[in-house]
């Protein structure tokens, strides 16, 4: 391996990047480019038509009885929160090692997040953490399916059942993923997605959207989404703007169609990683259990040697990042939680030694073998790192 740069120079930019977004296929561009021609020749700018539709299909595809179009994933959340009338004086399970989305949707809604630790290997959170952090004014916890892996969530919910205390699904990274037979997002009481444009399901811009089973709770999360409204200027709860637009729900329809087949290409692109990987000295992402599902929104390894490996794949012209550097409790947002250092230990750890690397669909097979052999490169050049793993 070589020596890392010296700190002035310019790190080559990435030829390979860790997701591809613009639009390689230019049918589907056309007929996205329709839709919008014709959204916008009709003014129906806000919910209407495209976004009705959309419900309707995305609801169908997750097996929910109601999807709600949102503005976005951390909106998704915060309303199916207040959905639940959760709020100031309640406290709320989550895992430290999630998109701090997570924790801004308690925050938004003025109740306190409960910060948990995770699994080491699953890096998901389980029914043995929750259970240590159930207490009196618990009122929901709000599992994450981490980089498109699901939690098993039948022993949370048999424990949040017994408790009388909600489950919020945070779906955001893991669209289309299966447990025991059903998708993610229809377990828990509702189930929050975002269509962020890197996510398995992304649009154009910003979009989110909660399913549920429970038609009241559906009504009031279409309420609060829309100035608590029912009916145009009839407020009859207190609410806010947090809209699906008709824009990105013509995207969003489209590309839902091509969701399972990007979700079969991702899991084949993760097995193509892995049999070169076995070789390289990491940890690779734990295989999900029979009933569980892995749609790999996030292909992210584990090495002690984590720096240095990220420094040898950019020489190598390849992209990295690490989701996240810091664990929600250690970031200076939530520094008023008072955990410090020490407080969750595995979130910590995985923070230090986790890298996500490139997977993401359109991905060629050329592609894939140059970042298996570079990962394989960058520990067979330094014993010094394989001492370190
Ligand atoms: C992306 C994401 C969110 C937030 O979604 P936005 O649409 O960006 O607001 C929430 N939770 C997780 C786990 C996410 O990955």
């Amino acid at each position: 391996m070589t020596a890392p740069p010296p700190a002035t120079a310019v790190a080559p930019a990435a030829d390979l990047p860790l997701v591809r977004l613009g639009h390689a296929d230019g049918a589907e561009l056309e007929a996205l480019l329709a839709d919008l021609r014709r959204i916008a020749r009709a003014g129906t700018f806000t919910l209407g038509e495209p976004v009705e539709a959309f419900q309707e299909e995305f609801a169908a595809y997750c097996g929910a009885t109601h999807a709600i179009g949102v503005s976005s994933g951390t909106d998704a959340l915060a309303l199916a929160l207040r959905a639940l009338h959760v709020g100031p004086g309640d406290e709320v399970i989550l895992p430290a090692n999630s998109f701090i989305a997570t924790a801004e949707a308690v925050s938004a809604v003025g109740a306190a997040p409960r910060l948990v630790d995770v699994d080491p290997d699953t890096h998901l959170i389980t029914a043995a953490h929750v259970a240590a952090a159930l207490g009196p004014k618990v009122r929901c916890v709000i599992p994450v399916h981490l980089h498109g892996s699901t939690v098993d969530l039948d022993p949370i919910l048999e424990l949040t059942r017994a408790e009388g205390v909600a489950v919020v699904e945070d779906a955001c990274q893991a669209h289309g993923a299966w447990y025991r037979g059903r998708r993610v997002g229809t377990l828990g009481d509702l189930g929050c997605f975002s269509f962020y444009p890197t996510k398995n399901l992304g649009g154009w811009g910003d979009g989110g959207a909660v399913v549920t089973d429970d038609g009241a709770l559906a009504d009031r999360v279409r309420m609060l989404r829309s100035h608590g409204e029912r009916e145009r200027h009839h407020h009859e709860l207190v609410g806010t703007t947090a809209r699906l637009d008709a824009m990105q729900a013509a995207v969003l329809r489209v590309k839902l169609r091509g969701l399972d087949a990007a979700n079969d290409e991702r899991r084949a692109l993760a097995a193509a990683l892995r049999a070169p990987l076995e070789q390289a000295e990491v940890s690779l992402p734990a295989r999900p259990f029979p009933e569980a599902d892995h749609v790999y929104h996030l292909f992210v390894v584990r090495s002690r040697a984590r720096d240095a490996l990220r420094l040898h794949l950019q020489g190598a012209g390849i992209a990295t990042a690490v989701h996240y550097p810091k664990p929600i409790h250690l970031t200076e947002a939530y520094a008023h939680l008072g955990m410090g250092a020490g407080a969750l230990p595995v979130c910590e750890e995985l923070a230090r030694r986790q890298c996500t690397i490139p997977l993401f669909p359109g991905m060629t097979p050329d592609e894939v073998r140059r970042v298996a052999d570079a990962v394989v490169e960058a520990f067979a050049a330094e014993a010094r790192l394989l001492a370190g793993r």
